[in-house]
């Protein structure tokens, strides 16, 4: 028998499941390994964060099949000459072929006390603790969340709807919010910002984080809690990984996923340099291919791949507004209509994977 082996059942490894199950030779067997015993919509995981939807309603659960164990742990380590995933407290589990497919973590760019006393939602663990700091804020308090990207608009405008009371102020390094998006899109978020009353800051260089304040530079801004939505960065084990890596620190693979030196080993998703943003979408569309690409090395053939296709972008600013874009970049939408959009993606999104 065949042992594959699957780090991480999100997006990327959920996919890959789904492609798999039905057609799995009778000569393989599928382990998932996840520190999780369902898989988490990390996409929603702002709203976990601003308190406005619970853990319940980002579960989905994973696949049953004869052939497949569910191994609940934390990987530690990958063991590429022993062909070996080293756990936490368990057992290594042995390998034929392994799919690297954990994800991403918050990057602190070296900012000293980042990690140590800023909030996370970059897992459900730390969306969770998030939400405890941020639900039990007293009226008025002041939460600062630094980066404009996409996750942290939707968490500033989320967190608006679950707290009138709050301060909140998103502090961009830019100078405009969304900056490789069109200027229209940058403009209605802005204004829909300033209409809610969440202050913006511009061209801001976070250099410091400590328990009850941060730094722009050397500017001293008081803080009741700030939460990290500044970059990300494949998980440790990724870190730790001594194979050829990308400037963002993801796996380099060829066309088929794999790592050029270890063809038993596939990189799916936010650990695979790709040449897309670390998204859901991306993480799926590869999950597709790389399932493809195994069914056809199962049976000796040579896989054909069709180019990934994304469809663009959808972001939400609370229960009623939001913006899209185009995969392109030249058509943009605002309003409601993207906001119905985004819900209907992750209906879908449950539907399909669930
Ligand atoms: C707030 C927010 C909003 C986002 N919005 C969008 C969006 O609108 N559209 C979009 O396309 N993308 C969005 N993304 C990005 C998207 O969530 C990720 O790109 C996507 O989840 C990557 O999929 P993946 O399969 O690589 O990893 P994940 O889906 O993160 O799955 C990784 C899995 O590995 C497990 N794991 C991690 N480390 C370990 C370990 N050491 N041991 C065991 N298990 C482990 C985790 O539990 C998890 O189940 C958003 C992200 C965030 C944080």
């Amino acid at each position: 028998m065949k042992n594959l082996v699957i780090l991480g059942g999100g997006y990327g490894g959920l996919t890959i499941l789904d492609g798999l199950l039905e057609k799995l030779p009778s000569d393989v067997n599928v382990t998932l390994i996840d520190r999780l015993p369902f898989m988490g919509l990390k996409t929603e995981y702002y709203a976990l964060a601003a308190g406005t939807v619970s853990d319940h309603h980002l579960r989905i659960s994973f696949p049953d099949h004869p052939r497949m164990t569910k191994h609940f742990g934390t990987v530690e380590e990958i063991d590429l000459a022993g062909k070996k995933v080293m756990l936490q407290n368990d057992e290594p589990v042995a390998y034929d072929q392994l799919v690297i497919a954990l994800g991403c973590t918050d990057n602190y760019h070296g900012v000293p006390g980042a990690e140590e006393f800023s909030y996370s939602i970059q897992s459900l663990h730390a969306s969770r603790r998030t939400n405890d700091k941020l639900s039990s804020m007293k009226p008025s308090a002041h939460v600062h969340i630094v980066g404009g990207g996409l996750s942290g608009i939707e968490l500033a405008a989320e967190l608006r709807e679950s707290r009138h009371d709050l301060q909140i102020t998103l502090l961009d390094r830019g100078d405009r919010l969304l900056s490789s998006y069109q200027p229209r899109i940058s403009r209605y978020v802005q204004e829909w910002f300033k209409k809610h009353n969440v202050e913006v800051c511009h061209k801001v260089s976070i250099s410091r984080v400590e328990q009850d304040a941060l730094y722009n530079g050397d500017e001293l801004m008081h803080s009741d809690a700030v939460v990290w939505t500044a970059g990300i960065q494949p998980v440790e084990v990724v870190q730790k990984l001594n194979v050829t890596k990308d400037r963002s620190g993801r796996v380099v693979v060829n066309e088929y996923s794999q790592i050029e030196d270890h063809p038993e080993i596939f990189v799916c998703g936010d650990c695979a340099s790709l040449q897309f943003a670390p998204s859901a979408q991306a993480a799926e569309a590869q999950g597709e291919q790389i399932a493809h690409v195994l069914l056809a090395f199962w049976k000796n053939e040579t896989p054909k791949l069709k180019p990934i296709k994304l469809k663009g972008m959808l972001g939400s600013l609370g229960q009623k507004a939001g913006f899209g874009l185009n995969v392109i970049g030249d058509t943009s939408i605002t309003g409601r209509v993207p906001r119905m959009l985004k819900s209907g993606v992750l209906w879908m999104s449950k539907h399909n994977l669930g």
